[in-house]
């Protein structure tokens, strides 16, 4: 064994291998150099002043880590690679756990309040228009609903009772869609049906008709309203038709009995008269005397007179009870009239199919009480069609009628389903905007006015094109519909004054 080299001996003999081999004068060079000629091992440096830069740098986010930066300094100080390793390892798992922890208390958040009473107001909102006959769909609903009515609500699990319940729902939902439509087609059969039974009730095909137009879907509820309303026409109609009917036979048997009486009272009287005559022939083959024949003849003369008078009488009676059968059968043939012309335009004017005055007060008292008890806004416009004098002068009357159907045709169109159209008077009509705003009514009608300049009217080969007036008002919140009409007349007054085709909000 060589005697251990002093380090500045080292130290010169390093700078001298160095040289010779010609290495670039870096500390690390110098390092290995010195290393070789003291025969220790090339290890590299301890990088003690980066590592506490390291330690410098790094933050504890508990306490675990607090102790494991402890350990990595002491570490450092020891110039223990392995220490570092440790510690550094240590400290990088602690931060994981607590990532996860964090993480897990994401999902573990709890619903505002505000929200999840929200929810559950949907829910149970919602709930009715899936019907009740999926008990899942009902049984999760009912559990989803008093989870949310908790104080605290978990996020998580909330989503788990949603995502299910939505599932089911789906399910419930397209069956609800089936089961309308279903019944739907069983109304319209069942409407046919009536429809079909009563071949001779001309009034009642009437009505059918119309409901058979007013069960095709799309099914709302202003459809519903307007079915129903006809419907309880019918039976209404058909209630009175059939009582009087009833009546009307009570009295004919009742005349037919008299009669059959009166005709049983007459044979018997005449028989009797027949045997009083003959009694009285008898009697007078045996007078001898002719004061003895005046008593009988008497006799026979007053026998005479009273079957003559029951025989006049019978026929009185004859007469009056042809009479009370014309009657009865004549009323009974207005009646059918009456329920012919009227009940299938009870509420529709026979032109142009557009509400009557009777319709229209219906609507809008619905309207009203619809707009007063949503709080929505609700206008109504009258309109008043340009110089149809002059048109029907010129054309035709029915020319004129056609004008108002193609008018009341390109309306209809040209609404929304929830409007209304009623015809006001001879050539004005109303319309009925719910959720209608001043100015998107005044907005709706100024369309109506280029929808009708596009859909010209023909009257033969001669395009006509139709024009109107109209006034505009929004319903104040304690106005009446008559007044709002009133307001929208005047308008539409205005309109006509200041050159026609125009519309003026009130
Ligand atoms: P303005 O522009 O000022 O409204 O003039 P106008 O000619 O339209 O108004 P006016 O009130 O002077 O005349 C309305 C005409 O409408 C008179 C009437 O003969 C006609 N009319 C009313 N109802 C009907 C109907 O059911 N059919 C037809 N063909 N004409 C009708
Ligand atoms: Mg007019
Ligand atoms: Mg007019």
């Amino acid at each position: 064994m060589n005697e251990p080299k002093h380090p500045s001996d080292i130290a010169r003999e390093a700078l001298r291998r160095l040289a010779t081999k010609q290495l670039a004068p870096t500390p690390a060079n110098y390092q290995a150099c010195y290393n070789e000629i003291a025969e220790l091992p090339n290890l590299p440096p301890f990088p003690e002043v980066p590592l506490r830069e390291l330690l410098a740098g790094l933050s504890a986010r508990n306490d675990t880590q607090e102790k494991q930066l402890d350990k990595l300094s002491g570490a450092i100080s020891r110039r223990s690679w392995q220490g570092v390793k440790e510690s550094l390892s240590a400290f990088a798992k602690a931060g994981e756990a607590r990532a996860h922890t964090e993480v897990a208390h994401d999902f573990l958040m709890v619903l505002p309040v505000e929200l999840a009473g929200k929810l559950a107001r949907f829910v149970e909102a919602v709930l009715p228009a899936l019907g009740e006959a999926d008990s899942r769909v009902v049984g999760m609903s009912g559990e989803l609903v008093r989870l949310l009515r908790q104080p605290t609500v978990e996020i998580e699990t909330a989503q788990a009772l949603l995502g299910s319940l939505v599932h089911q729902a789906v399910f419930a939902a397209e069956e609800q869609l089936e089961i309308k439509e279903l019944l739907l087609k069983l109304l319209h059969l069942i409407i046919q049906n009536i429809g079909e039974l009563s071949t001779d009730d001309s009034w009642l095909k009437g009505q059918i008709d119309g409901l058979l137009a007013s069960v095709a879907p799309p099914l709302t509820l202003r459809h519903l309203d307007e079915m129903e309303r006809r419907l309880r026409d019918v039976m209404e109609k058909q209630g009175r038709a059939k009582s009087r009917a009833v009546e009307a036979q009570a009295e004919m048997r009742h005349m037919l009995a008299e009669f059959i009486e009166r005709l049983g009272v007459m044979n018997r009287s005449s028989s009797e008269f027949e045997v009083h005559i003959e009694e009285s022939a008898r009697q007078i083959e045996n007078v001898s005397r002719l004061e003895d024949l005046r008593p009988l003849l008497d006799d026979v003369i007053q026998a005479t007179h009273a079957m003559a008078e029951e025989t006049a009488q019978s026929r009185e009676q004859l007469k009056n009870l042809q009479e009370k059968v014309s009657v009865t059968e004549s009323e009974l043939r207005h009646l059918h009239q009456e329920l012919d012309n009227a009940s299938a335009l009870a509420r529709h004017d026979p032109l142009t199919d557009a509400l009557n005055r009777k319709g229209l007060d219906e609507a809008m008292e619905r309207e009203v009480s619809d707009m007063r008890r949503k709080e929505t806004p609700f206008s109504v416009s009258l309109l008043d069609i340009d110089n149809f004098k002059k048109l029907n002068d010129r054309l035709g009357h029915e020319a004129g009628d056609r004008a108002l159907v193609h008018l009341a045709d390109v309306t209809r169109r040209s609404l929304r389903p929830s409007d209304t159209l009623a015809r006001y008077g001879g050539e004005e009509f109303v319309v009925l905007m719910p959720d209608t705003k001043l100015e998107q009514g005044i907005e709706v009608m100024a369309r109506l006015q280029r929808e009708l300049t596009k859909a010209i009217y023909m009257a033969g080969n001669e395009k006509i094109l139709i024009t109107f007036s109209a006034g505009v008002a929004q319903l104040a919140a304690d106005e009446s519909g008559t007044e709002a009409i009133r307001r929208a007349d005047q308008a539409m007054y205005l309109a006509k004054r200041a050159g026609k085709n125009r519309v003026l909000g009130a």
